[in-house]
Parts: C-alpha cells; structure tokens; sequence
C-alpha cells in the first residue's frame, strides 16, 4: 500500500542548477542575482509596490509590526483561527492581539465583527486568507479608512489567489508571503514581504539590513552606509532565492495541479456532501488550491477518521489550536465578542493531503478510504 504524506516538498525545474550557478556566481549572501530576479518576478506579476524576500512569512510579518510603529499597549485585530505568527510579530512589539470570530463559509476573519472590537488603541487590522481564500478585502479596507487603521494581510497561505482581480498580497497596505516547505510554492523556509504603499519603502529596506542604509549606500543614493533606525536581518541567503526563483518559473503549473486536485476531491466527496456525512471547502476560480479540507460533524469523528486513514498509511492533518485559548493567546491578547465558530470549527476541521507529486490515483484512493469509514 502507497505511502500518502500530508505534505511532500518537491522539485520541479531549474531549482538545483540555480542553486550552483549562484555559487558558481561568487555571491551567498543576500540580494544577489537570485534575489534580485525573485523581488522583479513579485513585483510584475502581483503587481505590487515593492517586494523584498525575508527568510519566513514569521520575518516579513515582524517587519510589519516594525514598520506599523506598533507601541506598547496598541491593539491589533486578527483572527484566533490563524498561525501563531500572525498574532507574536506584533506582541514580539508590545501589542495587545484582539482576537475577533471567523466567517462559517470562509473561515477568514468576520469582518462584521471588525467595527466593535475598534478602541482608541487600535492601530492595525490582520485578515488572514484562510486557505488561499480571500477575505472581504473592500469591507475591510474601507473599514481600515475609516478608523485610521492600517492592515497587514497574512497572505502566507494565499500567493496567486486574487480578489476582484488583484493579487492578495497587494491590497492592504502590507503583503506577507510565505514560502515554507508546506506551501504552495517552496523554498524551505522562506517569505516576502509586500509594500503597498511608497510611504514604507525606504524604512522597509534599512529594518530587512539590520537598520543600516545599505540598499541606498549600493544605489549610490547616500555616500556613508552607517546604522540610522532599529532593524534586524531578515534576508535570505542567495541558495534559498535561487530554489524560490526556479519554482516561481513553474509557478502556474504548481497552482493549475493543486487547484485539479481540489476539484478531485470535491468531485470525489460531493455525494458524502449531499448525503449531510461532511462539509466540504467553498472552493473559487479565484483561490489557489493551497487547501482542501474537510469539516466533519465531531471532534470524536474526527478522531476516528485520523485513525481510519492512518491505518491504510494515509496522513491527513487537523490545524490550529484558536490563539484565544492557547498559554500564551491568555497571557498576550484578549476577546472580543464571541468564539462560536472559531471554537466548533476548528474541533471538526480536517486536511487532507495535498501536494504537488500527487495523482489522480492517490485522490481516489483517500476518497474511497474515506467513504468507507462512513
Ligand atoms: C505558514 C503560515 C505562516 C508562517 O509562515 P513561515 O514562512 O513559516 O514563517 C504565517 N501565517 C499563516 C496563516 C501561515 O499559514
């Protein structure tokens, strides 16, 4: 019997020549050549602002909160049904996460439960793309002009996924992408940072080289390269940016395969749907194929699930533990409203696998495993 991982990382091109063309190239540390054409490669295609490769979506989300001005004390409203990163990087600042509901649909951030979590402390606003499916973005940032606020999206699972027409990533006023073994498109560890709006460029770049000038010193822009703000070093080496540059030239590819095999297991799966056994993900032209999951009516069928699938070597995996009731969600943050669906969601929710290498065989296989168990 096949061996079915949750996650597989995978190579598809150019990704080991790359790798010693840059050392061949004489150039290991960051933004050479590799970098260089990775941040081009973002900013034409996502059509953003500016784009500047970190070493994790962890890294780009903290030079966010950096570059937010976050202080001690402000607020930040986010989702509990999310990575821990995207609430640490701004408690890593000093600020206070909110934890707000998600949508039953989408499992993104309830953006009717934006307005009432607002205090005069807050200051950003965190929709996480649950899936690579976007959240309301036009309610959110016309809620964010209102108030004053400013809004990161965590886009770590959602790089090519559009709404309306525009990369997610790219509406609010920053973008963190992740590049994770897990994701999408990989490089090991690895992110991006998207800046949307110019006021933020130039301090962007000085908090990823350690709160130096170095960018403007090599632009020829300032004659002395010295230390002028705080900052930290956020770059990747060039042997991650050139693995990143091969797979983003296979990048449809990549996206067309995990999309084909979300429609698989829908098909697979619709009948169990229909029969009221399981709920299965909204799933748009528009997403990226990052996920499929399924929503099942118990923790306890859940349970048993995981054990049916594992006895016949196949892996699926449930996801987060809701920030608002975790050690350190108690000791940082708080609630606002109530967590109904983020408490009941999160007990039934399971993913199945899903990565490049995958067939149409392997989907059947899961699929009839699955329908056997019920
Ligand atoms: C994966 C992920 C992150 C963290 O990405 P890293 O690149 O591993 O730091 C943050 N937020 C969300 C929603 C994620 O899925």
């Amino acid at each position: 019997m096949k061996h079915i991982p949750f996650n597989k990382p995978f190579i598809i091109g150019r990704e080991l020549a790359l790798i010693a063309d840059a050392v061949e190239r004489g150039h290991l540390s960051g933004d050479g050549t590799y970098t260089k054409l990775c941040h081009r490669w973002f900013e034409e295609r996502l059509e953003c602002r500016k784009a500047l490769l970190t070493h994790s979506c962890t890294a780009a989300l903290e030079m966010a909160a950096i570059l937010c001005d976050i202080q001690p004390g402000d607020e930040v409203i986010l989702p509990s049904y999310t990575f821990v990163s995207t609430a640490n990087a701004f408690v890593l600042r000093g600020a206070v996460p909110v934890f707000v509901d998600i949508r039953p649909d989408t499992l993104n951030l309830d953006e009717m439960l934006i307005e009432a979590a607002i205090t005069p402390k807050t200051k950003v606003v965190v929709p996480v793309h649950y899936a690579g499916v976007p959240c309301e973005m036009d309610e959110i940032m016309d809620i964010a002009r209102r108030h004053s606020l400013l809004v990161v999206e965590d886009a770590a699972q959602a790089l090519l996924s559009t709404y309306k027409d525009k990369a997610l990533g790219t509406i609010g006023h920053f973008g963190c992408l992740s590049f994770h073994e897990t994701k999408n498109i990989i490089s090991g560890e690895g992110g991006a940072l998207l800046v949307n709006d110019a006021r933020f460029v130039g301090r962007a770049e000085v908090i990823r080289e350690k709160g130096t000038n170095r960018s403007q010193f090599f632009r020829g822009e300032v004659d002395k390269y010295t230390w002028v703000d705080i900052g930290s070093s956020y770059l990747p080496g060039e042997l991650v940016s050139a693995f990143l540059y091969a797979q983003l030239e296979h990048s449809d590819e990549i996206t067309a395969q995990r999309c084909r095999i979300c429609s698989a297991y829908a098909e697979q799966l619709a009948l169990l749907e229909k029969a009221g056994k399981l709920r299965l993900p909204r799933f748009d032209a528009d997403s990226n194929g990052h996920m499929f999951y399924i929503l099942l009516d118990s923790l306890a069928t859940r349970t048993a699930l995981i054990a049916h699938l594992k006895a016949q070597d196949i892996y699926p995996v449930f996801h987060y533990v809701p920030l608002h009731s975790s050690p350190a969600g108690h000791k940082y943050g708080r609630v606002s409203g109530n967590m109904q669906v983020t408490d009941s969601l999160s007990e039934r929710l399971l993913r199945l696998p899903l990565h490049y290498e995958m067939d149409d065989a392997d989907v059947a296989r899961i699929s009839t495993a699955i329908r056997g168990f019920f």
